[in-house]
């Protein structure tokens, strides 16, 4: 299957080595100049678990290459969240009419993006358990394995696209309520991605917090019924019951979730697709939702500061 990945970032890299070594042809879509290079010059270099560094050639090319690149099969977009409607606008020329769009980034209302730009039919929504992190241009860590979950918005069926991605090993699965898994996922996520940077915590240390859950059922209540307000039937009970599973001490290690890392980088972050969606859609549907409000709030407040002192540090650095 010809496959682009849209957002060669982190976990963009990591699948599309998957995809390549088992026989798909992969182009990575980018567009950061130093990532592209380091990639199309020396490889992406990817260290599983502290082992020797592995270099593989998955070759990537930039938004602005992307008009001669013809018709991919399947485009997987790995964007964060709010870079969504950015990338659908920019590789708008390779999408036609026989082209699948799986969106694996986290966050609620991606789905509502994809809809402004392509025709829902072929919309693939999805979930994604597996990880990575880029640690600078073309070099990423990997650990563990994960899973997909998808669905096709139309309801058609999309096994060939299961099949494709099981072909590389990635422990796909179509399910019947993509969405649940989704709002499931976003629960944990609203819980420890904003609480770990307001409290500078990784996820071991807040484990040790002993209102931590408290703090988590603030979120969630509200997330609750926001969700029912969706028509999405939010399992508080099943997320608190993983949340609980990752903030043991065994579990946790000194992982940072991704939202900490955005914001030591200057990086925006995906806040208004999780805590502050549960609040944009509390207000349509008068719902109070106080706890989220707040947290998005003093998210985005972390935002300016921190990129206000990056700012400062460096000249070049785009505020
Ligand atoms: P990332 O920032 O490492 O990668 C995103 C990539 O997209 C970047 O390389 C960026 O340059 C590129 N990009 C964004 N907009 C672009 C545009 N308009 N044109 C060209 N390139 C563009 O992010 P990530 O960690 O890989 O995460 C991607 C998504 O997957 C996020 O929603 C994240 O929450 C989710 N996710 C990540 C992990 C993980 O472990 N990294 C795990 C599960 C889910």
């Amino acid at each position: 299957m010809k496959i682009a990945i849209a957002g060669f970032g982190a976990l963009g890299a990591r699948l599309g080595v998957m995809l390549q070594k088992s026989g798909h042809e992969v182009t990575g879509i980018d567009g950061w100049p130093a990532h592209i290079a380091a990639i199309n010059t020396n490889g992406l270099t990817v260290i599983k678990d502290n082992q020797a560094p592995k270099k593989y050639f998955v070759p990537v090319m930039s938004v602005s290459e992307v008009a001669t690149a013809g018709h991919f099969d399947l485009i997987i977009f790995l964007t964060k969240t709010p870079q969504l409607d950015r990338m659908l606008n920019d590789i708008e020329p390779i999408i036609d009419r026989h082209t699948k769009l799986l969106v694996l980034s986290n966050g609620l209302g991606n789905i509502e993006v994809m809809a402004k730009h392509v025709i829902r039919d072929q919309i693939i929504a999805g979930v994604t358990l597996w990880t990575s992190s880029l640690v600078k241009p073309g070099e990423i860590h990997i650990t563990g394995s994960g899973s997909i979950k998808l669905q096709a918005l139309d309801g058609s069926d999309v096994q060939f696209i299961a099949d494709a991605l099981n072909q590389a090993g990635l422990n796909a699965e179509i399910t019947p309520d993509v969405m649940t898994a989704i709002w499931h996922k976003a629960g944990i996520n609203a819980v420890l991605n904003p609480l770990s940077v307001l409290l500078n915590a990784n996820i071991a240390e807040f484990g040790t917090a002993g209102n931590a859950m408290d703090m988590a059922l603030g979120i969630l209540n509200e997330m609750k019924q926001v969700g029912a307000s969706q028509g999405i039937k939010v399992d508080i009970q099943a997320i608190m019951d993983d949340l609980s599973r990752l903030l043991k001490p065994e579990n946790a290690g000194n992982h940072y979730p991704s939202m900490y890392q955005d914001i030591q980088n200057g990086k925006r972050t995906e806040i208004d697709f999780l805590n502050g969606y549960f609040s944009t859609i509390g207000r349509q549907e008068q719902i109070s939702t106080p706890f989220n409000d707040i947290v998005t709030k003093m998210i985005h407040a972390k935002e300016d500061i921190e990129r206000a002192k990056i700012a400062k540090k460096h000249e070049n650095f785009e505020i």
